[in-house]
């Protein structure tokens, strides 16, 4: 069971949690706990880090100060009732250790990746150690688990990888033996460690990896991810109010809804539950006793065309031309070779021969690294005109709607591209994979949130639903 940063945001949410793992154990679940930072704490250790880097020390103070405000009013309201001393010493010692980070910062003038990435999972350290102490608290017992001695990963600072061999490993040593014992681990989110015992972290929102790397490692039966919805939904609804959460998706589906930056599931979540099988509950914890979504690795094909729309609101365009006569195949070779060894995520692509052009539709944040990479690789081709001035489209937003459902639909495609012109927005590229998955286009990112509900009301209101519903009972 993981628990988001929003699950265990105060001290009534972190008792709250802890009663679901409670009752979870009671009824003989042997449970594997991983937990995110305090809802805005690691936004507030980047904050913190970043004012230390420009050798802004009133701003360190202030930051850490709050921090400490933070998480003394939620050790006071968790913990009134038992003795705070070794409690609250572990969380003195993770803050001041934040502060000694932060004092190294400002005296070299730079913060390393390496370097962020021993701070920045403070805050699932405080939150764990929290975690254990409010299960004890219930008469459960825990035990705090340093995620360094479990999760293992290469040195990719910031982004890093799991070693799966080695997380197995240290998971058969650490956590098998307290699980057998009827202790429940909690773990740290969000972060891990390489051979050499360096800290890394695995990405903003890294929690729900963490989660799904230890359960499959363990050959866990399920992974429960616990967040502020009632599941996965049709849409974000902070942007779609109306949208609904579906009962079950794919593990194919969710891969794609969480890559294209639906946030209640990280981009690399998926994967290793996917490969083992391992089905992973989306739910509430606020409402537990909703029935959330289930992610598996097949459905039946009676579902609607449609399951989701999701948006990459930062996203741009970059396109290659010439007008020479040349094999632009091998451009496109080179070109990808390259980007695969920038690590470059590549939303989507399009290419038309007729003009001799491609398109790379990127995250904003990789642009200009792209735009650069581009430059340097063609050097000789754009100096002497073979190819055209690379041309970048900057403030795009990528729509993606998906569902296995639509495979084999006809007429998807002429809905949603109507129901965006009845809005008057133009659309800029497109590309629907052989999968059927999934269609991808591109708008301008000040129309993204206009055509999102506008795709949502056309294939995922009520009313569409509906729709949809009875013809496929007609069909059946
Ligand atoms: P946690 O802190 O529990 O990890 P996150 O904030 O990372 O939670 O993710 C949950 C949030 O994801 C929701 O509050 C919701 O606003 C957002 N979200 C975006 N797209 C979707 C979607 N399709 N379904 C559900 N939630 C979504
Ligand atoms: N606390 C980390 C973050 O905010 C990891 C997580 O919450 O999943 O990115
Ligand atoms: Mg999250």
């Amino acid at each position: 069971m993981k628990f988001g940063g929003t699950s265990v945001g105060s001290a009534e949410r972190i008792r709250q949690a802890a009663s679901i793992v409670h009752l979870h154990a009671q009824h003989e679940h042997k449970i594997v706990v991983v937990v995110s930072a305090l809802a805005q704490v690691t936004d507030s250790i980047v904050h913190i880090l970043n004012a230390a880097n420009s050798g802004n020390k009133q701003g360190v103070e202030d930051g850490l100060e709050q921090l400490l405000k933070r998480h003394q009013q939620v050790m006071a309201e968790l913990l009134y009732d038992m003795p705070l001393q070794s409690v609250a010493v572990t969380v003195m010692a993770d803050l001041t250790r934040l502060r000694e980070l932060c004092s190294a910062v400002l005296l070299l003038g730079s913060a390393t990746p390496q370097v962020m990435d021993m701070a920045l999972p403070l805050g699932e350290r405080i939150s764990a150690v929290l975690f254990t102490a409010c299960l004890d608290q219930l008469g459960t017992d825990a035990a705090f688990v340093d995620s360094a001695r479990v999760l293992a990963t290469d040195d990719k600072f910031g982004d890093a990888n799991p070693d799966m061999d080695s997380t197995r490993q240290h998971c058969s040593e650490v956590l098998l033996p307290m699980i057998a014992g009827h202790r429940i681990p909690v773990v740290m989110g969000y972060s891990g460690s390489t051979t050499a015992g360096q800290v890394t972290t695995l990405g903003r929102g890294g929690s729900d990896y963490s989660a799904t790397i230890l359960a499959a490692a363990l050959d866990a039966d399920e992974v429960w991810i616990w967040t502020d919805v009632d599941g996965v939904l049709t849409a974000d609804p902070r942007i779609c109010p109306e949208a609904l959460s579906l009962p079950q998706m794919t593990f194919a589906e969710a891969v794609e809804l969480s890559y294209y930056d639906a946030k209640v599931i990280h981009r690399k979540a998926i994967r290793p539950a996917m490969q083992r099988c391992i089905p992973v509950w989306i739910k509430n914890s606020f409402r537990p006793e909703a029935p959330g979504t289930k992610i598996v690795e097949q459905l039946p094909a009676n579902e609607g065309p449609v399951k989701a729309v999701t948006a990459v609101t930062q996203a741009s365009l970059i396109t290659l031309t010439t007008h020479r006569d040349i094999h632009f195949a091998e451009i496109f070779g080179r070109l990808f070779l390259r980007l695969g060894h920038e690590h470059v995520d590549i939303l989507f692509s399009t290419q038309s021969s007729s003009e001799n052009s491609l398109g790379l539709v990127l995250r904003q944040a990789d642009t200009d690294r792209v735009v650069r990479a581009i430059q340097r690789l063609f050097r000789t081709e754009l100096k002497h005109g073979v190819l055209n001035p690379v041309a970048v489209h900057k403030n795009v937003a990528v729509i993606a709607v998906l569902g296995s459902g639509m495979k084999g639909t006809c007429g998807i495609l002429g809905r949603l591209f109507d129901a965006v012109a009845r809005i008057n927005v133009s659309v800029i590229a497109v590309a629907q994979g052989a999968s059927e998955l999934n269609i991808c286009f591109a708008v301008d990112a000040r129309r993204a949130t206009e055509v999102l509900r506008a795709v949502h009301q056309e294939f995922l209101s009520p009313a569409a639903r509906k729709t949809e519903a009875q013809s496929a009972a007609r069909v059946s």
